[in-house]
């Protein structure tokens, strides 16, 4: 397929999913601190699970950055058991906490105005920070334009036809920043409408029949499921 094409398909794709579950409004906090600390408390466990140690912390008056900067990781793991790996996670906090103080006095908006590649090296200097966590406060909480690739994109995209199954991370965020415009409110949503696919329907046993881009006039279709007919 022609970069034209691929582009013009991946748009579809976008607009078919957009028409038909709407703006999925993510990320879901009330500030770009919050959105930081959910990328953290969402690793490797469903939304859900995280929302709940979200608001557990809110309630128990630790969603705040110095209050949150000075708390024990005891504390912290205490409220946040939902999210499983607690301990693990209590301490990323704290960790986290302690790099924007030091880097930045405590202040997110500081931090997203920093030198992208800059800010970048310094947040996967931080422990248990991935790509994909990196890349999601990096867009949700920064609001950069960085493409956010998950499990379910890699799933999806793979089976459409698009990408190899074993594509690496990079390899996947450029397929997607090479051939969308860099915007953020498109990338935004773009992965949000992924995870609710491939949350919903592309899963490891996909049901095609109730996907809406299963097909896209005209000619737009997914391998996998023409394969399977
Ligand atoms: S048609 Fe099937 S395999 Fe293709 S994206 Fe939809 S659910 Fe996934």
């Amino acid at each position: 397929m022609t970069h034209e094409k691929t582009a013009t398909a991946l748009l579809k794709i976008y607009s078919t999913l957009l028409d038909q579950y709407g703006n999925r409004g993510w990320w879901p906090a009330d500030t770009p601190f919050e959105t930081i600390i959910g990328a953290i408390l969402a690793q490797n466990v469903s939304w859900s699970n995280a929302r709940r140690a979200i608001e557990n912390l809110k309630a128990a008056g630790l969603l705040d950055v110095q209050v949150l900067r000075d708390a024990d990781p005891t504390e912290i793991s205490r409220h946040i058991i939902s999210s499983r790996y607690y301990n693990q996670k209590a301490r990323r906090i704290s960790a986290f906490m302690q790099f924007l103080y030091a880097e930045y006095g405590g202040d997110v908006d500081q931090m997203s105005g920093d030198d992208l590649p800059r800010l970048r090296l310094k947040l996967h200097s931080l422990k248990g920070f991935g790509e994909e966590t990196v890349d999601s406060i990096l867009l949700y909480a920064c609001n950069v334009p960085v493409f956010v690739v998950d499990a379910y994109t890699k799933r999806i995209f793979s089976r459409y036809g698009f990408l190899e199954k074993d594509a690496t991370y990079q390899e996947v965020q450029h397929f997607f920043t090479t051939h969308l415009p860099k915007e953020v409110p498109l990338y935004n949503d773009y992965h949000a409408q992924i995870v609710n696919l491939g949350h919903s329907i592309c899963r490891t046993h996909p049901d095609c029949h109730l996907c809406p881009i299963r097909s896209i006039p005209p000619g737009i279709a997914c391998e996998y499921a023409k394969n399977m007919e």
